[in-house]
């Protein structure tokens, strides 16, 4: 199947209500504006380079998407991050939050949205909030001080190597920490997004109340390092 094919599969097959993100680390701009042709809203970028590139590449059709930026955020790449995406999901510490919120004075953008990532599995080699929801809570008491961030969620990658199943008590426990977090009802905050479910697990994850995907392999093919 092409891609436009595979997205508009995928569409019908997931509640209206769930956000597709299409992961494209790796893949070249007439493979992503398929995807725009095809009705996709949001698109993921994981590298600064590529997101810089493809952002000059797509020109004005960049206007008919929301960019994410779901790959880690090294602090001296904040300023780019911020020229070319509207929204970052992976705040992983305070100190990223401070670092992001006084770079966006410099920038066009007012309130700027973002996603606490978590490492769930609290795997050695990923970013993110450890699994534990007083650290979670600190980060978004912070972001929640920051004038030009508002805090709209958690997004996780969860743990590699799993089946779709045995991930399952781990998106649990997001949606969990994502449901507390919404009951602190912190100011300047909208806890409306849970960010969680890749190719092989997005049908679980929505199960367990992800209601954001993001999805790489199963739109766009495996890809070419
Ligand atoms: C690559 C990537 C995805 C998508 O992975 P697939 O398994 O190809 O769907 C999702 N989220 C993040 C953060 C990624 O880096």
């Amino acid at each position: 199947m092409s891609i436009s094919e595979n997205y508009i599969k995928i569409r019908q097959e997931i509640p209206s209500h769930v956000t597709i993100v299409a992961a494209v680390k790796t893949k070249t701009t007439p493979e992503i504006l398929e995807l725009i042709d095809a009705g996709i809203k949001d698109i993921g970028e994981n590298y600064i380079q590529e997101l810089e590139q493809v952002s000059g590449e797509l020109g004005t059709r960049k206007n008919e998407i929301t960019m994410h930026m779901i790959g880690h955020l090294q602090s001296n790449k904040i300023n780019k991050a911020l020229k070319y995406c509207d929204t970052i999901q992976t705040i992983d510490s305070v100190k990223k939050a401070i670092a992001i919120n006084n770079k966006i004075e410099n920038s066009s953008k007012i309130i700027f949205p973002v996603l606490i990532s978590v490492n769930i599995a609290e795997e050695t080699a990923k970013h993110g909030v450890a699994p534990d929801f007083e650290e979670i809570q600190k980060v978004a008491e912070c972001i929640s001080q920051q004038k030009y961030l508002k805090l709209e969620g958690l997004m996780t990658l969860g743990p590699f190597g799993h089946t779709p199943e045995q991930l399952r008590p781990y998106f649990k426990k997001m949606k969990q920490f994502n449901d507390k977090l919404r009951l602190l009802n912190l100011p300047n905050t909208e806890i409306k997004t849970l960010s969680m479910g890749m190719s092989n697990s997005y049908k679980v994850a929505i199960e367990e109340g992800s209601n954001m995907v993001r999805l790489g392999t199963i739109l766009l093919g495996p890809r070419n390092y």
